[in-house]
């Protein structure tokens, strides 16, 4: 098989979230160990992966457009063959969220497709691959998650992974939280987590490898470690994500651990406590509220109230000086009055959210919020509160980079660009925001001091310290 795909060329586009950039490097890694090398033109590829995202209808609607486009591709190189013209054998793989959820059902809405395969089958796709090849169309979207559990399968291939600064380190996947409005537990499946001695051997390898960020995924990260036996899996202590941070901050060298996306009440005390002691550690929480208003929280099935959610945000805020916590709401939620989307934008302001991403209300099928069709809130309203949520979203951002204004922070130089002859530096600060310097170009990748000079909605502006 190795042989048969050298020469070959693979483009994947992923839509989404951070754990399907990290799937993507996965498949990536595996299609190199059997000769594809990826290119970024997909015209020019013999293989087109679209790694999906059923998160909101739109992400889907452009994998489905993206299919239709290289389908049509693959229908001009038979016409050639059939008229005895060079062609190339185009092969199309459907992979990620809405693989796992629309299943067979691809393979007979698109007849272009080879392959469909979901988030439980990543490890198999060098045999999926060999059946595709043979002139099958396959559909393998096991209900059954392998992935975190089998260690020894994940280490036969390295990783791909993209050009960047920051490793992408998944360690749990899967929810138990059934939000009423959220699909990922039907795509995703239940919640598991990585070993330990997995995730630390993977990150040793990614800051040898010279990257200089490390973030921890999962959909509950805060929740890791639950599915694991301390005696077993661990060295007896309690496998949580604040152990997993103290041994992560233990490997040598300088650089940064971050993790995303934390759920508000799996934030614990002991959470906090490590994030303070471990230097390599970001002070950055990303912690979605949904929405500020109680009665909502509870329709969306979300285990805390607005107070509840204020008071974590506290306990962060009163831990660090530099901190920043960002957060999503979706505006419009069934049922959602005007005064209850009214307290989502008095959250923003009342806990000082220092950016949140925002969304309309998406319904997606199998979620219990999706059959609300009598309460849902017209696309009128529900587009005119995202805006105003937007904006809102705009004014706290802005309010925030002001504070730092006058302050040194550590930033990571991410790129450069050249403006009126000089060279203008982007970074990171450990609290996610972005700064922009005068420097030199060979401070890429290094760790500097700057003073924050000034401040505009999506930056902050300074100079070398
Ligand atoms: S916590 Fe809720 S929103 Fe987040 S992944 Fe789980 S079900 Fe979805």
């Amino acid at each position: 098989m190795e042989n048969k795909n050298f020469n070959k060329k693979v483009y994947v586009e992923t839509m989404g979230c951070q754990m399907n950039k990290s799937d993507t490097e996965r498949i990536l890694g595996m299609l190199s160990h059997f000769g594809y090398e990826e290119t970024e033109e997909p015209k020019e590829a013999d293989l087109l992966i679209v790694n999906t995202c059923s998160i909101r209808q739109l992400s889907a609607d452009k994998a489905y457009s993206a299919v239709g486009v290289w389908g049509k591709w693959k229908n001009e190189e038979h016409k050639k063959e059939l008229e005895g013209k060079p062609f190339r054998e185009i092969k199309i793989a459907f992979c990620g969220c809405v693989a796992q959820q629309d299943k067979e059902k691809l393979l007979k809405r698109f007849p272009y497709l080879d392959l469909v395969f979901g988030t439980n089958n990543v490890y198999e796709l060098p045999d999926l691959i060999k059946r595709i090849n043979n002139g099958e169309r396959v559909c393998a979207t096991n209900e059954t998650p392998k992935k975190f559990t089998d260690g020894e399968q994940e280490a036969k291939y390295e990783i791909k992974r993209a050009k960047s600064l920051n490793a992408w380190i998944p360690i749990m996947e899967g929810c138990n939280n059934f939000c009423t409005y959220c699909i990922v537990p039907f795509t995703r499946g239940r919640e598991r987590s990585r070993k330990p001695v997995d995730i630390i051997e993977e990150a040793k390898k990614a800051i040898h490898d010279g990257f200089k960020e490390i973030t921890l995924l999962g959909q509950n990260v805060d929740s890791y470690g639950k599915t694991l036996d301390p005696q077993k899996d661990y060295d007896g202590r309690d496998v949580t994500l604040a152990n997993l941070l103290r041994d992560l901050n233990k490997i040598e060298g300088k650089f940064r651990i971050r993790f995303v996306t934390s759920y508000p009440t799996d934030i614990t005390d002991d959470l906090i406590l490590a994030v303070k002691e471990c230097e390599k550690v970001c002070e950055f929480f990303h912690i979605p509220m949904q929405s500020g208003n109680t009665q909502v929280l509870k329709e969306m099935n979300r285990r805390y109230s607005r107070e509840e959610y204020g008071v974590i945000v506290k306990k962060i805020r009163d831990a660090f000086k530099n901190v920043a916590i960002t957060s999503d709401f979706i505006a419009g939620f069934p049922g959602e009055t005007e005064e209850q989307f009214e307290d989502t934008l008095s959250a923003i302001d009342e806990f000082e959210l220092d950016y949140s991403n925002t969304a309309a209300y998406s319904p997606r099928v199998k979620t219990k919020a999706a059959k609300w069709t009598d309460k849902f809130i017209d696309e009128k309203t529900k587009f005119e509160r995202l805006a105003r949520l937007n904006e809102k979203n705009r004014e706290a951002c802005l309010k925030s980079n002001e504070k730092f204004v006058g302050r040194v922070l550590e930033i990571l130089v991410e790129s450069f660009e050249i403006k009126d002859d000089n060279v203008i530096l982007a970074g990171r600060a450990e609290n996610n925001k972005i700064v922009h310097f005068k420097g030199e170009k060979y401070l890429v990748g290094k760790f500097v001091d700057v003073k924050i000079t000034s401040a505009s909605t999506w930056h902050l502006r300074g100079e070398l310290a």
